[in-house]
């Protein structure tokens, strides 16, 4: 399969700075070290607790951030590198699908006139076919044309996020970043978002990136996950393997904390997450996880484990996988 997205060692650091003279203090890494690809087609999860990195990598990648160091290449073009010309050009093909699109819609703009926007943005002149593509996206995310002169607070947190969903599609894109698409609204919605976001993918040949904060909600929607903790990828592999037999001791722990009915994928240490996530303004030596590891060993504190391929398609960033021997075991 060919990639859409490749990121290789992305790193956004912001700065501490404080004391009398506002001196710079450390940084907080809030990304760091971050490496993976986007297949064309697939939808990728992106999972962990909050202050994870996960929004972070997010916005890196649609540059509203800069990086601090990394590639970022989007069909093979460093993102990192681009004009503000050919960033616009980026904008159209990688769109955002925010958390709480109410806050990302304008009070006080209808709603024709928030999915006209990008259209006007990226040159379609003709007034009457930018109506008449705003018309066809409200019928296909599934409102009517009936809706266009209303404003976002004559609707309902599922119809808004609807509306999201529509003004992001309206340049075509190939790649959406959807961050927490579903977590403001009710469990009875975020089926239906859910669909919706599965059929457009398909009808639209879209790509995705979905960021969530437990390993529940992408699990339908995912082709493959990845598991970030404190500014680091720990995990990646297809969604069925992880579910069934995740390596990192912090996605056993996240697993074992959500309600899923078949709890097969459970190693007999699996225990629920416990502890404090530590502060990402100082991240634990060694294995960031060491804090909070049933496992940890006392390689563990002092030295960082590699993000690599354990097995096929398998990435793992934990000292218990550095012999071949231990992945026989579990396999056996
Ligand atoms: Fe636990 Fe060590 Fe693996 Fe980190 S490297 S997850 S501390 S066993
Ligand atoms: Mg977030």
């Amino acid at each position: 399969t060919e990639s859409l997205l490749r990121v290789n060692g992305l790193k956004k650091y912001f700065p501490i700075t404080g004391g009398v003279l506002n001196r710079k203090k450390g940084d907080v890494k809030a990304v760091d070290d971050v490496s993976f690809t986007v297949y064309k087609g697939e939808t990728l999860g992106l999972v962990g607790e909050s202050g994870c990195g996960k929004s972070t990598t997010g916005r890196v990648l649609l540059q509203l951030l800069q990086a601090t160091e990394g590639e970022i290449l989007f069909e093979d073009q460093d993102v990192t590198k681009l004009s503000s010309k050919e960033l616009k050009q980026l904008r159209k093909e990688m769109q955002l699908v925010f958390q709480d699109p109410y806050a990302s819609l304008n009070p006080r703009h209808t709603v024709e006139k928030i999915l006209e926007e990008p259209l006007k943005v990226h040159g379609i002149k003709d007034k009457k076919e930018r109506k008449q593509r705003v018309h066809d996206m409200l019928e296909t995310v599934g409102l009517s044309s009936y809706h266009a002169k209303r404003y976002p607070h004559q609707f309902s947190g599922g119809q808004r996020q609807r509306i999201g969903i529509a003004r992001a599609l309206m340049t075509h894109p190939k790649l959406i970043i959807a961050d927490e698409p579903v977590s403001a609204l009710d469990v009875s919605i975020q089926a239906q978002v859910l669909n919706l976001l599965k059929d457009l993918q398909k009808d639209f040949h879209l790509t995705y990136l979905f960021i969530a904060h437990d390993l529940g909600v992408v699990r339908h929607i995912s082709d493959r996950v990845g598991v970030m903790y404190l500014g680091r990828l720990v995990e990646l592999t297809e969604s069925e393997t992880l579910y069934a037999r995740p390596l990192h001791p912090y996605t056993q722990s996240l697993l074992a904390s959500v309600p899923i009915p078949d709890p097969t994928y459970l190693s007999e240490e699996a225990e629920e997450l416990t502890g404090e996530m530590p502060s990402p303004a100082n991240p634990p030596s060694g294995c960031a996880f060491h804090t909070r590891c049933h496992a940890c060993m006392d390689i563990c504190k002092t030295e960082r484990p590699v993000f690599r391929e354990v097995e096929q398609g398998h990435y793992v960033a934990c000292h218990l996988y550095n012999d071949q021997q231990a992945l026989d075991e579990i396999n056996s």
